[in-house]
């Protein structure tokens, strides 16, 4: 009796080994509420619970990037910052936040100054440190005028290595721009460390992959800015992000006139000539600064901004819905949509 019961015992063994190695993967999906945004994640894996697991470490890691990078709520390290630059006083910040302040101040150079966290005070003036969307008529223009001749720029922000001062009091840094994409890669990794290799990180069509689909790779669409649905499809390759800054997204509408979110720091006015500017790279910190630099620069200035931030994958479209591409975006996406115009810039070096 004992025998047939081993017998029994080692048999339901061996098939429940069996069943957990011929599970095979399926999609999983979770959301998250960070950044002020759902962030949707993805996972091609056979193992849900470990997908459970990094979800809910991801869950943390996010909110806690939320509470320290916030500009203009709460206590976390930048308000803290933003304060110490104002009195003139020098601050120790995290090497996590000092790492974003370097590469912040790279992406400023690098694109002239139109990525430009440190135009914080000009974003508030116009309304945009507030969760709901602002009102009203425009600013004063004396008021504007007086934080432009201020000129808050990243080369005023100083390193010693994490000591971290501003020379000029007017600088107040909003990473609005750049920390998401920064975050998804950093998502990404983190994933990772839970064995989960193959992923799609999406926060409201900002995202970052690795991995495959299967035995596809992943395929996402891009919005379209001025109509419905998806103005064009792309396959994103293992380590790729795709970042797009929309003027649709956030703006203050006054008298039929919407003023978009994305501002010029050269004139401290709305962008206006840009309906969006889509950018793919391994990086996403990049790709995030990069396609608002792209915004700005608008579609007479955008290719001179990208060949100096090193970006070979570009697409804007126009406030007209004229597609501005480079030929290796053109080369790999797919329209969805009848397009008016399709621009393709000459080739670039990388
Ligand atoms: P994005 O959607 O990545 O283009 O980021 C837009 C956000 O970045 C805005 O809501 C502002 O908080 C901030 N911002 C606006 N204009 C600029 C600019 N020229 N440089 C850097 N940050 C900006
Ligand atoms: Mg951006």
């Amino acid at each position: 009796m004992l025998r047939i019961l081993l017998r029994w015992c080692l048999l339901l063994t061996a098939i429940s080994i069996l069943s957990a190695c011929s599970r095979s993967p399926t999609d999983h999906q979770q959301t998250l509420l960070v950044f002020g945004t759902l962030l949707d994640i993805k996972a091609y894996t056979d193992n849900p619970d470990q997908f459970s697991q990094a979800v809910r470490s991801l869950d943390e890691t996010f909110q806690s990037m939320h509470r320290e990078w916030h500009a203009w709520k709460g206590e976390g390290e930048l308000v803290r910052l933003n304060q110490a630059f104002a009195e003139g006083r020098e601050m120790r910040v995290s090497e996590s936040l000092a790492e974003l302040l370097r590469q912040s101040q790279d992406y400023s150079q690098q694109s002239e100054g139109l990525f430009n966290p440190a135009i914080g005070r000009l974003i508030g003036l116009w309304g945009f440190h507030s969760d709901e969307p602002p009102g009203g008529p425009p600013p004063d223009p004396a008021a504007i005028q007086s934080l432009l001749k201020a000129a808050p720029s990243m080369e005023d922000v100083r390193f010693d290595g994490n000591l971290l001062t501003s020379v000029n009091p007017s600088v107040e840094i909003d990473l609005g721009a750049f920390a998401k994409g920064y975050a998804l890669n950093l998502a990404i990794e983190q994933l990772k460390t839970f064995g989960i290799e193959h992923a799609i990180v999406n926060a409201g069509g900002d995202l970052c992959v690795s991995g495959r689909h299967g035995d596809r790779p992943w395929t996402i669409g891009v919005r379209h800015p001025l109509g419905e649905g998806v103005i064009a499809s792309v396959e994103v390759s293992d380590g790729e992000c795709v970042l797009t800054s929309g003027n649709y997204e956030r703006y203050r509408e006054y008298e039929g006139i919407r003023y978009a979110h994305i501002l010029d720091p050269r004139s401290g006015y709305p962008v206006e000539h840009v309906a969006s500017a889509t950018v793919i790279s391994p990086d996403g910190g990049l790709a995030d600064a990069a396609a608002t630099a792209l915004s700005v620069a608008g579609p007479d200035g955008w290719q001179k901004i990208a060949h100096r931030m090193g970006l070979s994958q570009v697409m804007l479209v126009d406030e007209k819905g004229r597609i501005h591409i480079t030929p290796a975006m053109k080369a790999r996406i797919e329209f969805q949509q009848q397009i008016e115009e399709i621009l393709v810039s000459e080739q670039m070096n990388r």
